[in-house]
C-alpha cells in the first residue's frame, strides 16, 4: 500500500517534523487534534487527496469491530514515536505533565538536530524562543517556586555556578518564563511580535537591578519590555512605583518635543498619565519584586 501510494519515508518525515516543531517554537500537538500541523506536513510532501485521505483499518477481534485511521497520521505518529526512541522529543503523556498539554515537544538534543538541519547556526539557540523539555522543566520549577518574603534582588554568588551547559538551559529558562508570564508583551505598551518566521519574539526579558549590579535572573527581578521601553527603563526614563504604576522623570519636560515620537505616539511621553501602570502578569506569584524596583528607583531613575 506505501509503495503504491508513494507516501514519504520515515527518514524524510523525521526530518520534516524537526524542521516543523522548529518553527513552531518547539511543540506540535498529537496528530488526532493538531489538524493544521498534519495539514502543513503534508504540504510540505506535496501530498495529494488519495495519499492525504488514505486509511488503515485494524480489525479488533474481540470487540468485533474495525477502527480506521489515517495512514498519514498513522507515519508521523510513528516518526515522531521513533524520535521519542532516541531521545529528541518527549511523549505527549510526558509533556502533559509539565505544561498541561498534550504535545511532541523537542529535547535539547532535538533541538540541536532541528538546527543543524535547518541550517541555523547553534548559537542562535540563545534568542530563540523555542521550547525544549530540559529548559521547560526549569521554567516550570521557577513558576513554581515560592515568593520569597524577604527578597535579595542580588546574586554575588552568580560566578559559582557549576557547568556551562547548566547556566545556558538556566539562562534560556529564566528568560523564557519572564516573556511567557508576560503573555510575550511589553509589559508598558503592550507591543506583541515575533519574526515572520514565527522563530523569535521582539520582547526581552529586562532586569530591573541589572545584571552588571549582580541582579538576579529569576521573575522578580525580571519584567518583559520592548526594545524600546527596555532601553528608557535602563537608562532612567521611567520607574515603578510599589504599586506598578509608572513615574517619569522630570526631565521629559525639557526634552524636544520631536524627540521620542513614533508617529503619534509618544513613547514615555504617553506614560506621564496619572495612573498609567504596567501590564502584570496573570499570576501574582511573578509580579516583579517591590525591593528590585525600589532599587531602580533610587540608583537608575532620573528623578
Ligand atoms: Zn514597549
Amino acid at each position: 500500500m506505501l509503495a503504491q501510494l508513494a507516501m514519504p519515508t520515515r527518514k524524510q518525515i523525521r526530518r520534516a517534523l524537526l524542521r516543523t516543531l522548529l518553527k513552531n517554537s518547539g511543540v506540535v500537538k498529537e496528530f488526532g487534534t493538531g489538524q493544521e500541523v498534519v495539514d502543513q506536513l503534508a504540504d510540505e510532501f506535496h501530498l495529494n487527496e488519495a495519499q492525504r485521505t488514505a486509511a488503515l483499518e485494524t480489525v479488533y477481534r474481540k470487540e468485533n469491530r474495525v477502527k480506521k485511521a489515517l495512514l498519514w497520521h498513522r507515519l508521523l505518529f510513528r516518526a515522531a514515536d521513533a524520535l521519542a526512541s532516541e531521545g529528541s522529543v518527549s511523549r505527549p503523556t510526558q509533556t502533559l505533565q509539565l505544561t498541561g498539554k498534550r504535545e511532541w515537544m523537542l529535547t535539547e538534543k532535538g533541538f540541536d538536530e532541528a538546527l543543524r538541519i535547518s541550517d541555523i547556526p547553534l548559537a542562535a539557540k540563545d534568542s530563540l524562543p523555542t521550547k525544549s523539555y530540559e529548559v521547560q522543566k526549569i521554567v516550570k520549577k521557577l513558576l513554581e517556586t515560592p515568593r520569597p518574603e524577604h527578597y535579595q534582588p542580588f546574586d554575588t554568588t552568580r560566578k559559582l555556578i557549576r557547568t556551562v551547559r547548566e547556566t545556558v538551559l538556566r539562562v534560556r529558562g529564566f528568560r523564557q518564563a519572564v516573556i511567557e508570564v508576560y503573555d510575550f508583551r511589553c509589559a508598558v505598551c503592550g507591543l506583541k511580535i515575533n519574526a515572520p518566521d514565527s522563530l523569535c519574539w521582539e520582547v526581552e526579558a529586562a532586569h530591573i537591578v541589572p545584571r552588571g549590579s549582580f541582579g538576579r535572573d529569576d521573575v522578580f527581578n525580571r519584567i518583559a519590555l520592548c526594545r524600546f521601553h527596555h532601553w528608557a527603563f535602563d537608562v532612567g526614563w521611567f520607574a515603578l512605583l510599589d504599586n506598578y504604576k509608572i513615574r517619569t522623570s522630570s526631565k521629559l519636560s525639557s526634552l524636544p518635543a520631536d524627540f521620542g515620537r513614533l508617529g503619534k505616539y509618544e513613547l514615555v511621553r504617553a506614560l506621564t498619565k496619572r495612573g498609567t501602570g504596567i501590564q502584570l502578569p496573570g499570576s501574582r506569584q511573578a509580579y516583579p519584586h517591590v525591593n528590585s524596583i525600589r532599587w531602580h528607583r533610587q540608583f537608575v531613575f532620573y528623578q
